[in-house]
């Protein structure tokens, strides 16, 4: 972990960056897709990207905006597209206009509201599809498709030499489907799992953020967020190939976080949950 290049995670063959930590810091990068899922409180490894999308605007998820889009500009690098719950967008334009006061200047901004079961193309064949989160603030949940080709199944048995002439015929042989990649959920209760898209992610960001008796399920529901034992009976229906773990408390060490995962999950199921950061 550095400052610079961030905390990094390869899992399922894709490279994520980022860190979070309830009530600290919640920000996790998609490289290949040019996509932060929140932004924490703003720092140097997170000006490159080109797409941001906040989940909700609690101030360990959003503060650092102001930061990045400083940051973008006085490196001439272009005007980065910045999603977020529609009822944020008046705040941050609030926001942003007190920030041209005080640096007297003024940033390009592009706020745009998300709404979910809406999808907004990011480029490079990625697309952003928000669904509904669940917490005391409005909220919304993120997931990335991918565009991806494969070879029609009525070709499946052909030979090379048969494929490339029917290429040569000009026959459309591929056939686009989406790859549900990645949802990341940022804070909710645990209804968030209503959404199937949610759900079948091939890698599923889900908040933790209560592991223990020291804060009852109750709790976790009352402040919007979720608890290790509605996670482990919401986990069979969860279809991810991997589940990451973050937004744990910080009033539990790493160890505790893995010794409740080793002792509590089921064996089978062990190695597909990862928890972020250990
Ligand atoms: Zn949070
Ligand atoms: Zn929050």
């Amino acid at each position: 972990m550095s400052l610079e290049r961030g905390f990094s995670l390869n899992l399922a063959g894709h490279r994520f960056v980022g860190y979070s930590l309830a009530g600290i810091t919640t920000s996790i990068g998609v490289p290949e897709a040019q996509i932060l899922f929140d932004v924490g409180q703003g720092l140097p490894w997170q000006v490159g990207f080109s797409n941001i999308a906040l989940t909700h605007a609690h101030m360990d998820h959003a503060s650092g905006l102001p930061y990045l889009i400083s940051q973008k500009s006085m490196q001439r690098r272009p005007t980065p597209v910045v999603y977020m719950p529609e009822s944020a967008l008046d705040p941050f334009h609030r926001m942003m206009k007190i920030w041209h006061e005080i640096d007297q200047f003024e940033y390009e901004l592009d706020f745009r509201a998300a709404k979910a079961g809406e999808s907004y193309d990011l480029g490079q064949g990625y697309k952003l599809q928000p669904f509904p989160t669940f917490h005391r603030v409005p909220s919304l949940g993120y997931s990335l498709i991918k565009q991806r080709k494969r070879l029609k199944s009525e070709w499946s048995q052909a030979t090379p030499q048969e494929l490339s002439q029917k290429r040569r015929e000009g026959v459309e042989l591929d056939e686009y489907y989406d790859e549900n990649l990645l949802s990341f959920t940022g804070d909710t209760r645990i209804e968030f799992l209503q959404s199937s898209m949610a759900r079948s992610s091939k890698c599923l960001f889900m908040e933790v953020t209560y592991w223990d008796e020291r804060k009852s399920v109750a709790n976790a529901r009352e402040w919007g967020h979720i608890h290790f034992d509605e996670f482990l009976k919401a986990l069979p229906q969860i279809e991810s190939s991997h589940i990451v773990l973050i937004h744990a408390s910080s009033r539990y060490t790493t160890r505790e976080l893995m010794d409740h995962l080793r002792a509590r999950v089921p064996e089978h199921e062990q190695t597909r949950i990862t928890l972020w950061p250990r």
